[in-house]
């Protein structure tokens, strides 16, 4: 949960940099996490970029999950799906991905997680419209395929490898790319 709030606007590499050193420092300890000073904090974290809104907003999750949860991943993920969404889109900084990202990957909760990857295959194939919003694309993917976590997880992970590998925001490396064989198009995108 911590990762999906640092990751947000870098790459995972900066963001496992900033993790080692809050595991060197014992700050994944939730309920050391809340009572860090906020220097100490912004130092550890400062290789994942936008340190200070991050330790803000790793500040105030950190309080809520030990408020509202006692730092228990099995209480908090007990709480149903749709009302655990809220409860962390209510919090400082936390938007649809990082909700999701937290619900699929640390509590394997049936929900798809959308990225820049996702919606730039998607829209070079016309799967979705231009410009659609986060919650459309969403729900495209969620009415398609059934609910299950590892497949959503699966899924996701295939469409970040195509994206890294082939779908750049500019000109895509179709010949290259296992999806060539499918309708699309090569415009640039700009996500
Ligand atoms: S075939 Fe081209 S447009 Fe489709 S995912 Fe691959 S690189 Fe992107």
């Amino acid at each position: 949960m911590v990762g999906a709030i640092l990751t947000q606007a870098t790459n995972w590499q900066n963001v496992e940099r900033a993790i080692d050193r809050l595991r060197r420092e014992g700050a994944l300890r939730p309920r050391r996490l809340a009572v860090m000073p906020t220097a100490r904090l912004a130092r550890l974290i400062r290789p994942a970029g936008y340190f200070r809104q991050k330790t803000k907003r790793l500040r105030a999750f950190s309080r809520w999950y030990v408020r509202r949860y006692g730092a228990s991943p099995r209480r908090m993920f007990r709480t149903p799906l749709g009302a655990l969404r809220s409860e962390l889109l209510g919090l400082h900084g936390i938007g649809p991905e990082t909700a999701d990202s937290m619900l699929l990957y640390a509590g394997g909760q049936p929900i798809f997680v959308v990225d820049a990857y996702t919606t730039r295959v998607l829209t070079r194939h016309r799967l979705i419209p231009p410009r659609a919003t986060y919650a459309e694309i969403q729900a495209m993917v969620m009415d398609t395929l059934p609910a299950r976590a590892p497949l959503y997880n699966e899924f996701h992970a295939l469409l970040v490898a195509v994206g890294k590998r082939c779908c750049h925001r500019r000109n895509p490396d179709c010949a290259d790319c296992p999806l060539d064989d499918l309708p699309h198009t090569r415009r640039d995108i700009a996500t």
